[in-house]
């Protein structure tokens, strides 16, 4: 029997926690947060620290009290007793939070299993942001690349690359006795790595699945979307830089690298440099050895690593942290970009706009290419406000450009039918039932519930 039991990711996108019985094995597939994540309760500074265990999600029902899981830290002050965890292995999908962000709960003895990749950007941004990313304490982290084969018990799980807006990313084809399982994680296919997800629906079909889990954040599509692939952003963005008659800002995910790329190159066909902050030249540099594209940020002529005033306001080695004094060699400060501004692209966001100040910029653009979810709801509003009102004060144009890190409706049914699975469920989607018009045996699950095949 199989038996997959939904602890997040099911009516809701993201906070995937699947519990996977079968073929004698016990396994979550990715261990996610959930974007609501203590929103009805928790607030700005009201929330639990990070040395708080599991009692404040308990008390408010945030996560379900599942014995032989949690770690005897985290159950400290709750009344769920510690016992010896019974679950074989968690298996990541790639390394956003609505995957691993509650992997800080679980037991330090129960093996994780993630991409090369994931585990390069994971230590990075844990270096970079420690109290922001953090995945906890884990004796037994097994690292995989695409096509490799690791078995538990009577199951194989086989990850396979797919595209999506976290490079290192992963869908799974799982063999057991019974027959095969596909978990999709989060994927697209219109963009430079199209091949990678093409590959994985192949491998998918090949194993004739009696259950897909596929992911559905966009099954509805994106009627507000105006751009479609990332062909189309990168155009856009080349015609702003040409276009531009002062500095290009640019606003985006750190880790997106199909959307660095498109910056990084377009910058070079217009005659311009790409500059990184510190930090991200950091992220690039553990990156660079996985990543074909990613060019080396203490040497690459198309990339100049920004060093912001500090201390002695004289760019003094001692005032930088040990990793930012390595790309000392291929410094830029406010000076060359007040003096020369058509001649970069600078990445920038919301906590960088200070630098403005200094740079001083006339007839700059700012291009935001970021999903438009992080600047919605309430709490973020006064961001918007106090953003628009810099870009307002120095004159600065700000254009949009972005799209999904997640499959369309068409390509959502060209895999569904090309896997073509006996049982489908959706999950990470806000609109299961959609899935229905694409295939003849849809489960639909909520929170909490179990379905056994
Ligand atoms: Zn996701
Ligand atoms: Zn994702």
């Amino acid at each position: 029997m199989i038996s997959l039991t939904f602890h997040g990711g099911a009516g809701e996108i993201g906070g995937n926690k699947i519990l996977l019985e079968y073929g004698g094995a016990r396994t979550y597939l990715d261990f996610g947060q959930s974007f609501d994540f203590g929103e009805d309760y928790f607030l700005d500074w009201l929330k639990p620290g990070a040395a708080n265990g599991l009692e404040c999600y308990f008390e408010f029902d945030i996560l379900p009290k599942i014995p032989r899981l949690y770690s005897q830290a985290m159950l400290e002050f709750t009344d769920l007793p510690y016992e010896k965890p019974d679950i074989d292995g968690v298996f990541i999908s790639h390394h956003h939070s609505d995957h691993i962000g509650n992997l800080s709960f679980i037991d330090e003895a129960i093996p994780v299993h993630l991409g090369h990749g994931t585990k390069a950007i994971i230590d990075a941004y844990s270096e970079l942001f420690p109290g922001l990313v953090d995945i906890g304490d884990h004796d037994d982290i097994q690292t995989f690349k695409s096509g490799d084969r690791i078995p538990v018990k009577d199951l194989v799980f086989r990850p396979v690359h797919v595209e999506h807006s976290a490079p290192g990313a992963y869908g799974y084809v799982i063999e057991g006795p019974e027959g095969a399982i596909v978990y999709t994680g989060d994927f697209r296919r219109h963009g430079p790595m199209k091949s990678f997800t093409d590959e994985f629906i192949a491998e998918a079909a090949k194993a004739r699945p009696r259950v897909l889990l596929c992911e559905g954040t966009r099954i509805t599509s994106d009627p507000e979307a105006h751009f479609n692939t990332e062909k189309e952003i990168y155009d856009e963005v080349k015609r702003i830089m040409a276009e531009s008659r002062g500095l290009v800002l640019a606003e985006f995910s750190m880790c997106n690298i199909d959307r660095f790329n498109s910056f990084y190159q377009a910058a070079g066909e217009t005659g311009r440099t790409l500059v990184a902050d510190t930090k991200y030249a950091y992220i690039l540099d553990q990156l660079k050895e996985l990543i074909a594209c990613v060019p080396d940020p203490r040497r690459d002529d198309g990339l100049k690593v920004y060093f912001k005033l500090a201390k002695s306001c004289d760019f003094d080695g001692k005032d930088y942290k040990k990793i930012e004094r390595e790309y000392f060699p291929n410094k830029i400060t406010f000076r060359e970009i007040r003096e020369n501004p058509r001649k970069y692209v600078m990445f920038t966001g919301f906590n960088k706009l200070m630098e403005l100040v200094y740079i001083h910029p006339h007839d700059a653009d700012y291009i935001y290419s970021s999903s438009e979810f992080f600047y919605e709801g309430e709490e973020n509003k006064d961001q918007l406000r106090v953003r628009d009102n810099w870009l307002k004060h120095f004159g600065i144009t700000l254009h949009k450009a972005h799209c999904s890190g997640h499959a369309g409706k068409s390509d959502l049914e060209y895999a569904v039918k090309t896997i073509n699975p006996e049982i489908l469920i959706p999950i990470h989607t806000q609109n299961p039932e959609e899935f229905k018009k694409i295939h003849d045996d849809v489960r639909i699950v909520k929170r909490g519930d179990t379905i056994q095949i």
